[in-house]
Formats: C-alpha cells, sequence, structure tokens
C-alpha cells in the first residue's frame, strides 16, 4: 500500500496514485474495474472466484465512450445494457 494504486492505466500506462491513504488500490481520477470473467473467453473465466482486475483513468474512459455501455440493475434479472450515451443519470 502506498501513494500509487497498485495497477497503472490499463489503456495509457499512466501511474495513478491511491484516492485515499493506505489502501491497495483505489485510483484517484480512475476506475477499478473486476469481473469473473465470462463464458466465452478464452483468457479468463474463473471457476474459483479469483477476479481479474485492471485500472483505466478517467480520461482514457471519456476518449472512448463509444465503446461504453452502463447497465442499470433494478431494470430487470441481469440490467438492461444500454451504450454509454444513451444511459439515463
Ligand atoms: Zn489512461
Amino acid at each position: 500500500m502506498g501513494d500509487s494504486a497498485l495497477l497503472p492505466c490499463f489503456v495509457c500506462g499512466d501511474v495513478l496514485t491511491n484516492a485515499v491513504p493506505d489502501v491497495e488500490n483505489q485510483p484517484h481520477g480512475g476506475t477499478e474495474f473486476r469481473t469473473y470473467g465470462c463464458y466465452g473467453s478464452t483468457f479468463w473465466d474463473s471457476f474459483d472466484n479469483q477476479e481479474l482486475v485492471l485500472n483505466i483513468c478517467d480520461g482514457c474512459l471519456r476518449e472512448r465512450t463509444d465503446r461504453l455501455a452502463v447497465r442499470t440493475p433494478s431494470r430487470g434479472f441481469d440490467g438492461t445494457l444500454v451504450h454509454f450515451g444513451d444511459a439515463e443519470a
């Protein structure tokens, strides 16, 4: 634990600082993404609850909103998935 988040931005490689002290990975100006993977991936599909973790900085997210979607869990069992710009706040 330290000033730097555990991981740099997955896209641009920038080092991210932690938003709060004494945490392992709480990027300031970025988001930590976690996944168990999914059926269909030939890279990551965890069967023992291991998570794949990556950080993406806010700048890289903003530059690529056309590649993002938002899932709203309250709108169905798995939620409704809509493209980022079409999501209601
Ligand atoms: Zn970045």
